[in-house]
């Protein structure tokens, strides 16, 4: 247990996990390439918020983290769907008392950061990653600073360097897939400190091709965020005047313009940005393994990509403890176990961006959805719905992935009936039978 560790990158999955192997009682250091965020602004129009479940909740709970974390969470017990004429539909995430919560994710992670010192963690900041050496062990910052180390564990993100370096390997497979939409934050103020939405919900305006979204924060300002084609027709490229943009708003969105007062300022100043997934294997090299987005960058339209981080801290700690901390066997078998379910939940995740922005409003996804609300009444324990799966259960991915795609087989096949002819006792057996063979 006197093994060294070192975590490139503060962010959210690597001060989690700082923390957690600080407690087995190793010796634990994080270089951040930012400065502390502690002692920093947040950049201007990056306020992103994010929705934590039961996924990332637990390794959070097992790292006796959680407490400090709650009271800043806004849970959101299901959508809110607004309509072009401003019509509001709700649908639930879940049963009864079942739900996800809004975090800024800057806070987040200071409180994560906070937690990792406390637990006795030292946290370089200003420390950039520019090489590691796989052979040696060792890693190389920008300041020049060499550190060798037991365990290697890159949490660096997206554009991960150590993955980087990775990808200069032989046999290492790297891909990488930006979709046509970008995103921009949109800030609704509170009017009298009070929100000036339902707090409780995650609204959606699904627009087919492009949708936006808002999500609760403490100081009663709503994040809104804009999914949107960069090119084509409507899209960014054509929002080149404030009078362009106002028409656009009125026309899609004219309740939630109606709250932003200084629409045109906010859309022009604040950043656009692009939504890539990455995919690579393997994802360790000697005693070297990536983790959270530097492993499997996803997109966001399945709120997934920090609590399938957060979740592969857990099941990595706890193969690790299970392999009594054998770094050499534990490295290859934790990549082999989770990499079908980093593959899984990217293709959730695209698929959920269809069905946010196009489905929800969609008479047969309306249908299918009643469907399955009388089906999991009729048999809670036999049928979970995939959201639920994925958002509510540690069902793993891949195999909530899966079962999704039967139920949906099933239910279409059923859905050629009168739903009030259907017989649920003969749809749980089609979804068991199918359930062996597929
Ligand atoms: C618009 C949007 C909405 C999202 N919504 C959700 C959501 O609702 N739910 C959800 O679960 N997920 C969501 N996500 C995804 C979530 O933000 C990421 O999955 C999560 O932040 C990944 O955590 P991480 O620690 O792996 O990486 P990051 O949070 O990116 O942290 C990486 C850290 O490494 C540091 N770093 C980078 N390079 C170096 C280097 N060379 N040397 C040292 N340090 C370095 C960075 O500064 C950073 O601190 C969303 C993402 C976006 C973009």
């Amino acid at each position: 247990m006197k093994d060294k560790i070192s975590i490139v990158g503060a962010g959210l999955v690597g001060s989690l996990i700082a923390v957690i192997l600080k407690q087995k009682g190793f010796d634990v250091q994080v270089f951040e390439k930012r400065k502390d965020p502690r002692k920093s602004k947040i950049p201007e129009g990056r306020s992103i918020n994010l929705a934590l479940s039961h996924r990332g909740i637990r390794p959070l709970t097992l790292a006796g983290v959680y407490d400090s974390i709650e009271p800043y969470l806004i849970p959101m017990k299901g959508r809110m769907m607004h309509s072009e004429d401003g019509e509001l539909t709700y649908q639930p995430y879940g049963k009864d008392g079942q739900f996800i919560n809004s975090v800024s994710r800057a806070q987040l992670n200071q409180l994560l950061i906070e937690n990792a010192e406390k637990a006795g963690v030292e946290v370089l900041f200003d420390h950039k990653c520019d090489d590691v050496d796989f052979e040696n062990n060792t890693i190389t910052f920008q300041n020049g600073d060499v550190i060798k180390s037991d365990l290697i564990i890159g949490t660096d993100g997206a554009f991960s360097a150590i993955r980087k370096k990775l990808q200069v390997t032989d046999r290492f497979n790297f891909s990488q897939h930006y979709i046509e939409h970008g995103y921009k934050e949109l800030c609704i103020e509170p009017k009298n400190n009070i929100f000036r939405l339902e707090p409780n919900y995650l609204h959606i305006w699904p627009r087919g091709n492009f949708m936006l979204i808002a999500l609760p924060n403490n100081d009663k300002t709503f994040t809104c965020t804009l999914f949107f084609p960069f090119e084509g027709s409507p899209s960014f490229a054509e929002l080149k005047t404030k009078d362009q943009v106002h028409s656009f708003f009125d026309t899609y969105f004219k309740d939630a313009a109606d709250l932003i007062p200084d629409l045109t300022d906010q859309f022009f100043t604040n950043p656009t940005s692009s939504l890539v997934t990455t995919k690579c294997e393997p994802w360790y090299r000697g005693r070297s393994i990536l983790l959270g987005d530097a492993a499997h960058a996803i997109v966001p339209f399945y709120g997934q990509g920090m609590n399938s981080g957060f979740e592969d801290v857990r099941l990595f700690v706890e193969l690790a403890e299970e392999m009594n901390w054998k770094w050499d066997e534990i490295l290859p078998k934790y990549s082999s176990i989770r990499k079908k379910d980093a593959d899984a939940i990217s293709e959730l995740a695209l698929y959920n961006f269809l069905e946010m922005r196009d489905h929800v409003g969609d008479p047969h996804f309306l249908r299918r959805k009643k469907l399955e609300g009388k089906i999991q009444s009729n048999y809670p324990k036999e049928w979970i719905p995939l959201y639920s799966m994925v958002t509510f259960s540690d069902i793993p991915y891949s195999e909530a992935l899966r079962l999704g795609k039967i139920q949906k087989k099933v239910m279409d096949e059923f859905l050629e009936r009168d739903v009030e002819e259907i017989n649920f006792e003969e749809v749980i057996a089609r979804f068991n039978t199918l359930k062996q063979v597929d």
